[in-house]
């Protein structure tokens, strides 16, 4: 594994980013041109995207035995802190681990609801340990495709272990769970005995449950909280019948359980490989992210065309006022689309 160096380079120049020299930077594993390579994959200068595309494509086929987790949980669960424990003891046991996150408050441009660098500052500052600063704006399907992308470098540049981080709020635990192998879902002891309004949806991606701070007031409710979790997942239909959600309670602040859910890790991946089920999960996540991508190339082009634009304003104005049906209306848009684009080679 090659050590960790700083890059005796000057800065890469945005505008001329040297796309070979950033590649086998990263392959070596220097922290600066992984930082660097992210920055560039997180632009959204077109030209940027391309260089991207390129140095990601130079660093594949990929590796298909790193681990990659998704955790998740809402703001104050201890994501952070369990992180943190969890990523130290991994790289104790030899792993190199890196933390990246989709963080959907930052479509908005405000606050990220991740926080920031000061998070997990013990791992951040670990040389065996790469943390990511949440990276902001955009939707979450693009915020979700950089991160793919951060991953894929992460793991080229020799972190074994990505964690990928979300808070619990809606539609990112599923964009999470489309990104890893393995799904983590972080919950707090529940203050009476009822479940904490988790959707059952989210509950269904989760191929482990965690019920944080089962330490001193708390661990009793952790304990009855888990029970009650065990129960209820009797009712939500498997992920796959390889494996069974586990339910643990630990303490991401005194080190409880955390050992014992990188057991449960490790066993959900024997469990999955031995029906080959984990490598076919990352094929189909990527074939998932092909069809993403089409559509949003599509929609881009569709939009930039000069015919729809010359359509769009009156079409759009009889489906807002109630005269066409928007899929009629669509079906217009879409000839007038593809006749525009048949002078087109
Ligand atoms: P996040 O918002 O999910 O990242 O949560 P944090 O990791 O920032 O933790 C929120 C609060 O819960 C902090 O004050 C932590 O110290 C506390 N906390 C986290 N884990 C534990 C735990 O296992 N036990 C107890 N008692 N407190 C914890």
């Amino acid at each position: 594994m090659p050590a960790f160096t700083v890059s005796p380079r000057p800065c890469y120049a945005a505008g001329m980013m040297d796309i070979e020299t950033l590649s086998l930077g990263v392959k070596a594993g220097e922290r600066r041109a992984l930082a660097r390579a992210i920055t560039l994959v997180e632009s959204g200068r077109a030209d940027h995207r391309l260089a991207a595309e390129a140095m990601i494509n130079t660093l594949l086929p990929g590796r298909p035995e790193t681990i990659r987790i998704g955790i998740s949980g809402v703001p104050g669960a201890g994501k952070s802190t369990f992180i943190e424990a969890f990523g130290l003891s991994l790289i104790e046991k030899g792993h190199r681990v890196a933390v990246l996150a989709i963080d959907p408050s930052s479509r908005r441009g405000g606050g990220s609801i991740l926080g920031d660098k000061t998070r997990m500052s013990d791992l951040a500052r670990h040389e065996q340990a790469y943390v990511r600063p949440t990276p902001s704006g955009g939707t979450l399907g693009g915020v979700a495709r950089r991160t793919r992308e951060a991953m894929l470098l992460c793991e080229a540049a020799g972190f074994d272990t990505v964690i990928i981080e979300t808070v619990g709020v809606g539609q990112s635990e599923g964009a999470v769970a489309d990104l890893t192998d393995m799904f983590l879902l972080l919950l707090l002891p529940a203050g009476g005995d009822e479940l904490q309004g988790i959707k059952r949806g989210v509950m269904e991606l989760a191929d482990l449950i965690l019920v944080n701070k089962a330490d001193g007031d708390l661990e009793a409710a952790a304990l009855r909280t888990a029970l009650d979790y065990r129960n209820a997942l009797h009712l939500v239909r498997a992920k796959t019948t390889a494996w069974q959600t586990p339910v643990l309670a630990v303490s991401a602040l005194n080190g409880k359980g955390i050992d014992e859910a990188w057991a449960m890790v490790e066993k959900h991946r024997q469990a999955l490989d031995a029906v080959g089920e984990r490598l076919r999960r990352r094929g189909e996540q990527a074939r998932a992210a092909l069809w993403t991508e089409l559509g949003e190339g599509l929609l881009d082009r569709l939009r930039a065309s000069p015919a729809v634009k010359a359509l769009l304003p009156e079409i759009e104005g009889r489906v807002m006022a109630g005269r066409e049906v928007p899929a009629t209306a669509a079906r217009a848009l879409l000839a007038g689309f593809l006749a525009g684009q048949s002078g087109e080679p």
